[in-house]
């Protein structure tokens, strides 16, 4: 377990909830799920969950961290918004969900090889790099995500695939030497930088409001 995660344990014994509303994007709105099953029944993702969410609300509210956090359930979310558009009590769910794996990733006990943290790792190191996806790059390292020989296997099978994209002109392999890059990304670091230190302002600003609350609650 890493040092961020023992912390969290330590700091919220037995309240996984409260760790959730002061850690968790849109996290408060987890109390007021009414367990009506409806978000569930909606999911085009339903065949696959481990736990869909008004599951994974429940758990979290019986204090089941290490099931919620380390469970791949929130890592399947489409991000397709039918969820929203019909839970009666209106909680963003999409934006819970994954606030939840983008919390367990932060704690680093999101599970290791789950395939959408791993694509979304490698996008966004591609996009840091000049700013810009360079698609070619991006393709190859997923491809090479389990090794050289399964990476040419799955390169040899996606020639056909490459090939109508060079041919339709979406596919640049001189893109291989580095790709073009935005104007300013220094000033792009700059922003992201700034986004980070905003955002890590106001999770420490709401756990020092929850542990007020808890403080005067225990009181
Ligand atoms: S639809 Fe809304 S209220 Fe119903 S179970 Fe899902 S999150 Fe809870
Ligand atoms: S937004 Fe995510 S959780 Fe909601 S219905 Fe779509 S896939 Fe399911």
């Amino acid at each position: 377990m890493s040092d961020a995660n023992n912390q969290m344990v330590e700091k919220y014994r037995n309240n996984f909830l409260k760790e959730v509303e002061a850690n968790v994007e849109e996290g408060d709105w987890v109390k007021m799920c009414m367990q009506c099953g409806v978000c569930a029944g909606s999911c085009p993702m339903g065949p696959y969950w481990e736990h869909p969410p008004q599951e994974i609300f429940m758990m979290i509210r019986a204090g089941k961290r290490e099931e919620v956090l380390t469970s791949e359930s929130m890592w399947m979310c489409t991000s397709c918004y039918n969820c929203i558009s019909r839970c009666p009590r209106e909680l963003p769910i999409t934006h819970i969900m994954h606030g939840l794996a983008h919390y367990a990733k932060r704690l680093g006990i999101a599970p290791k090889n789950q395939a959408t943290l791993r694509f979304s790792q490698k996008f966004w190191d591609n996009l840091m790099a000049n700013g810009r996806v360079n698609e070619l790059k991006l393709g190859i390292a997923l491809y090479f995500l389990d090794g050289i020989v399964q990476g040419v296997k799955n390169a040899l099978a996606a020639t056909g695939l490459g090939l109508g994209m060079y041919k339709a002109k979406r596919l640049n392999p001189m893109e291989i030497l580095g790709g073009h890059s935005i104007k300013d990304r220094s000033g792009l670091k700059a922003m992201i930088k700034k986004a980070q230190e905003i955002e890590e302002a106001r999770i420490s600003g709401n756990s020092a409001g929850n542990s007020a609350g808890n403080s005067a609650g225990n009181k």
